[in-house]
């Protein structure tokens, strides 16, 4: 076969069409190289089921072979119909093949499958199409984020995944690019900057396709932004609409009647600090009501007193949208944490799904919140119908039943004082795709629990530049030590913990719950066979009975998982595939799961390939390294640890923290440490550099802190 025959083989393998223009054959040609890996029997052609458009989405998840979409389907259940894997064969299921993605950064992508292609993300943007028959890379796109953007990033340089539509893969880059690949090579095929790139901005989320358009937000709350999210045509990139989530400057024309309205609801100067309300998340659309749901961010900053000192709900925060795909108007909207103040995001996955209450059926959708209640609405109008606390609360009472307001503990504002609160800013749950099996009418939530103590930052001054760790988090938040500070008596619950819940949202209660030895584990997958798949922190691949949460299958994959497996039918065979890499060090803050490079691991009946050497080579105790400091230098070190290092880096803390836990650092890196700082020798790893902020005693402060604190926690573990 020569290599446009691959090429067009490819493209029925893919069943996208593969609009190639004449002029684009050289360019594409010159990549077939990387295409040998294509098998071409007839059998893989009779699976082609009609290419990637509006009516496939619509019924992904129904045609049983593919994950085209990111929640597998629209309603975003991530509940597969395949059974071939099941409670009675599960003990046969191994290692069908494994790919190291040569990176130790953190992967949190839903993997796509079409046609046993995978299209999978990972850090930087990165997008891989991999053959789902050998494991191995077809082609690597590589968009050339800048590696400086990764101090415009909150939590480490992840994307979440791609869409297919039309035979492209589309991606949103970290640095705010969307762009369209042609599925079959990997070339770009058309690219949009999304973003004002004097902005923090930074796009992590997997973009959705509704009727012919690529939906997109981003990210950015914690700097200084406001949100948005933008309709572009799949196929030629034109903006078709764009919906802001929170008003601009009043002074200027309002967008849209939804902007005015909004704009009551806020009081002072908010625009000139973004405002927030970033949707980096949720989407999910329902193509009979034609309605598609976003859901919104944060505050920017988070403490309301500085964002809109006058009050107010600040709409569209921390909201449940409802918008016509068609022209981008807001048809209804609920607000999960009026006036939010504590991260509270409702960018937490959504999920339709038709449900029996009070005898009556009902077109529902269900959110479990950073905020920590767990909400049903009514996804035609918006109606408020029930909110309940899936972890420990204390911000609120609970919700109103009539209002579908929460009912606030008046400390939880920490105006007058400092204020522990639970849900931490981490929430109860946070990105992590929960999963909803109809069959048991159940959702599995990966939740966790901690407390944080929130204050009034009283010296808080607003950063313009945004970006950049260290007095670029414009937040807001701190410790006033000139009021008195209100403790959770519940002290225990301050070691952040996690849980696998199973909640039923008629009866309103949990019915079972697997706690786990970290806080920060996987997605989950629901499967009709009543299986629940999860990875864990701590390296484990397990499936639960999804009835009552019994383990029936585990391995170990090495290292910390926190992206959501899938399963796919390839060849009349039923695959699942993880992706696992915590990134940031998780080996080190979890003894039990070394940092591995990130693989992709897929599983299968029967398989029986042996697991790669898993790296035991990290260093998994803290180094003794001799150092001499004063008091008022470690004291020193220590504040401005808190604000230039702890957005990134904790030291020999089991829970947050996205690059090395520096308590762990070798003698080395100490060597090095000014380069490092100062001079940004980690720059190719995304590590900022810092000379222009921190002289020279303060970055040697830093490092007798960060010694310090490392002998103290090296005496604890011994
Ligand atoms: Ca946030």
């Amino acid at each position: 076969m020569n290599r446009d025959s691959h090429l067009i083989l490819l493209c029925l393998l893919l069943s996208l069409a593969c609009n190639r223009r004449p002029g684009q054959a050289t360019n594409a040609s010159s990549k077939t190289a990387a295409l040998m890996g294509i098998p071409g029997s007839a059998t893989h052609i009779r699976q082609v089921t009609g290419p990637i458009d509006d009516d496939r989405l619509v019924h992904a998840g129904d045609r049983q072979q593919d994950w085209l979409t990111y929640g597998l389907n629209y309603a975003e259940d991530r509940y597969s119909p395949l059974t071939q894997i099941n409670k009675d064969n599960i003990r046969t299921l191994g290692l069908a093949w494994s790919l190291d993605l040569g990176t130790q950064r953190g992967l949190e992508a839903t993997a796509l499958v079409a046609d046993g292609i995978m299209f999978l993300t990972g850090p930087w943007s990165m997008v891989y199409a991999i053959d789902t028959r050998k494991g191995s890379v077809i082609w690597k796109y590589d968009p050339q984020v800048p590696r400086s953007y990764g101090e415009k990033t909150c939590c480490d340089v992840v994307n979440r995944g791609a869409a297919l539509f039309k035979g492209r893969v589309y991606v949103g880059t970290l640095d705010g690019r969307l762009i369209a690949l042609d599925a079959s090579t990997g070339i770009p095929v058309w690219s949009v900057m999304t973003v004002d790139t004097t902005k923090p901005y930074s796009i992590t989320g997997a973009p959705r396709i509704v009727q012919g358009k690529v939906i997109i937000g981003n990210g950015g709350a914690e700097y200084g932004v406001r949100g948005y999210i933008t309709a572009y045509d799949a196929l030629s990139g034109k903006q078709v609409w764009r919906f802001y989530t929170v008003p601009g400057d009043p002074a200027k024309p309002f967008e849209s009647k939804a902007m005015k309205d909004a704009a009551r609801t806020w009081t002072g100067e908010w625009w000139k600090y973004g405002g927030g309300g970033t949707a980096w998340d949720a989407m999910a659309y329902d193509p009979a009501l034609n309605l598609l749901y976003v859901g919104t961010g944060n505050g920017s900053p988070w403490d309301r007193n500085y964002r809109s000192p006058g009050g107010g709900d600040n709409l569209y925060l921390s909201s449940i949208l409802a918008i016509n795909p068609e022209n981008g108007q807001l048809v209804w909207y609920y607000q999960t944490t009026p006036g939010e103040s504590w991260d509270f995001t409702a960018t937490q996955p959504i999920i339709l799904a038709d449900l029996i209450l009070k005898g009556q059926k009902r077109k529902i959708l269900m959110q479990a919140p950073k905020n920590g209640f767990f909400y049903v609405l009514d996804r035609t109008n918006g109606a408020f119908i029930s909110a309940d606390p899936y972890v420990y609360v204390n911000w609120a009472k609970g919700v109103d039943q009539t209002s579908g307001r929460p009912l606030e503990n008046r400390s939880a504002r920490y105006t007058k004082e400092n204020s522990d609160v639970a849900p931490d800013y981490d929430g109860g749950h946070n990105w992590h795709p929960m999963a909803y099996n109809p069959r048991t009418g159940l959702v599995y939530i990966p939740a966790r629990e901690n407390i944080a103590t929130y204050g009034h930052d009283p010296n808080w001054i607003y950063n313009k530049r945004g970006g950049g760790v260290g007095n670029g988090w414009n937040v807001s938040i701190g410790f006033d030590s000139s009021v008195p500070t209100r403790r959770d008596t519940l002290a225990s619950r301050k070691d952040p913990r996690g849980m696998l819940i199973a909640w039923d949202p008629v009866q309103r209660k949990e019915i079972w719950r697997v706690d786990q030895k970290n806080n920060w584990n996987g997605g989950v997958l629901a499967t009709a066979s009543d299986l629940v798949f999860q990875g864990t922190a701590d390296g484990f691949f397990v499936a639960y009975d999804a009835k009552n949460g019994a383990v029936v299958w585990q391995v170990s994959v090495g290292g910390g998982v926190i992206a959501p497996p899938v399963t796919y039918m390839v060849d009349g065979r039923q695959y699942v595939s993880l992706v696992a890499g915590w990134g940031g060090g998780v080996g080190m803050k979890f003894k039990s799961a070394p940092l591995q490079p990130g693989r992709v691991y897929t599983f299968t009946l029967g398989g029986t390939k042996e697991f790669p050497e898993f790296n035991k080579s990290i260093v998994t105790s803290i180094p003794e390294i001799p150092f001499s400091a004063t008091n008022e230098e470690i004291t020193h070190g220590r504040e401005l640890f808190r604000s230039y290092c702890s957005t990134c880096h904790v030291i020999a803390h089991g829970g947050g923290g996205l690059a090395p836990d520096l308590a762990f650092a070798s003698p080395t890196t100490h060597r090095n440490f000014l380069a490092i700082v100062r001079d940004g020798a980690y720059l190719p790893f995304g590590m900022p550099r810092f000379g222009n902020r921190l002289s020279e005693r303060e970055t040697l402060d830093i490092q007798k802190f960060i010694l310090s604190s490392a002998k103290r926690a090296r005496y604890q573990s011994k």
